[in-house]
């Protein structure tokens, strides 16, 4: 079934999956190499200096990234996320961020880091036209820091990165950490208070079995719940309402007026009821689920010479058929199961 591709004006030909979810969100990740080597998602003993990264000629060229948002657009997507590995290692990230900027019907564009090159790119990224800016910080602890990170690198370069953010004006600065248990959840009070009252906002994530390398247990998962309940002995919390409909974050906001706290509990209370998300890897693979394990290529599209009308064509028929609720359904078997890597497709 093809389009009315008379449409000039976008958010024409909106999609639902099976589940009656709109695609709302396209992330994007612009490369799969990293400056770290986080164990939840890259570890070290996995991803050494042979491993075989993918080569340039592998890349969606940025011309092709923006086909395929524009076609994204073009079904009710608004919102794009830059992700990777580390989206700051891709040469002239801001002249990809100018092009989707300019795409009609996109009117939110955020950027996922470690944010170790931020002080360098911050403001050029800022000016291109990202909106948003979520940067990754397991720990303030040096040696806790390390050890995740799989690199000698210390938090305050991390820290330097967010106060470049800040200083750049982007309109939401947000810090994320992967909580794990025995490894850095004694460090949940510790961030809490360091961004309390600074307009940051601090969100602790549920260790997820993403991928099939980052030895997940659900063991080592500290819920939500439990982080709610270690801060607030500190700084007593009150729930607030979501931003937007689907957001992945559960808020809270400190009773003393010192900002928000957001949790993301994809373990313990799972949302694929409301995920509008599709991923894009950076050699053009598409995938429905963070958890997903089959990918649709759309590479081979492209060297046949495919125009946008068939691109949103392939991504029209992939959406409507879509049906992942993985988080959902997620049991002790399915933990074993295999699924794509989450440096190949961020977070
Ligand atoms: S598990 Fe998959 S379907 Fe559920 S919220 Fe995550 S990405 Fe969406």
């Amino acid at each position: 079934m093809g389009f009315d591709h008379t449409h000039s004006t976008p958010a024409t030909c909106a999609v639902s999956d099976k589940l009656g979810r709109p695609l709302h969100d396209l992330r994007i990740s612009v490369t799969d190499r990293c400056n770290l080597r986080c164990t939840y998602c890259m570890p070290e003993e996995h991803f050494g200096d042979k491993y075989p990264f993918l080569q340039r000629r592998d890349l969606l060229s940025f011309e092709e990234i923006v086909t395929v948002a524009r076609a994204v657009a073009s079904m009710g997507g608004v919102k794009l996320r830059l992700t990777g590995g580390e989206p700051l290692l891709r040469k002239n990230l801001s002249v990809l961020v100018a092009m989707l900027h300019d795409i009609p019907g996109i009117d939110d564009i955020a950027l996922t880091t470690n944010g170790i090159l931020l002080p360098q790119f911050a403001q050029e990224l800022r000016d291109a036209g990202v909106r948003r800016v979520t940067i990754s910080l397991d720990s303030l602890n040096e040696a806790t820091f390390a050890k995740i990170s799989g690199r000698p690198i210390k938090p305050t370069s991390v820290l330097e990165g967010i106060d470049a953010a800040r200083a750049a004006g982007f309109g939401a600065v947000k810090v994320n950490a992967v909580i794990q248990k025995g490894v850095n959840d004694e460090d949940i009070v510790p961030l809490a208070a360091q961004f309390r009252g600074t307009g940051v906002v601090m969100r602790f994530i549920e260790f997820m079995d993403v991928g099939t390398l980052n030895g997940w247990n659900r063991k080592n998962v500290v819920t939500g719940a439990e982080m709610v309940a270690r801060i607030s002995e500190r700084y007593p919390l009150e729930p607030i309402a979501p931003n937007y409909h689907g957001e992945v974050a559960t808020r809270y906001r400190y009773t003393d007026g010192q900002g928000e706290v957001g949790f993301i509990q994809s373990v313990s209370q799972p949302f694929c009821g409301n995920c509008s998300r599709l991923r894009l890897a950076p050699n053009g693979e598409l995938y429905t689920c963070l958890f997903g394990n089959q990918s649709h290529p759309l590479k081979p599209l492209f060297e046949d010479g495919a125009d946008e009308d068939a691109v949103r064509d392939h991504i029209h028929s992939i959406w409507s058929g879509r049906k992942d609720r993985y988080s959902e359904i997620r049991t002790e078997h399915s933990a074993s199961a295999n699924r794509v890597e989450m440096y190949h497709i961020g977070g």
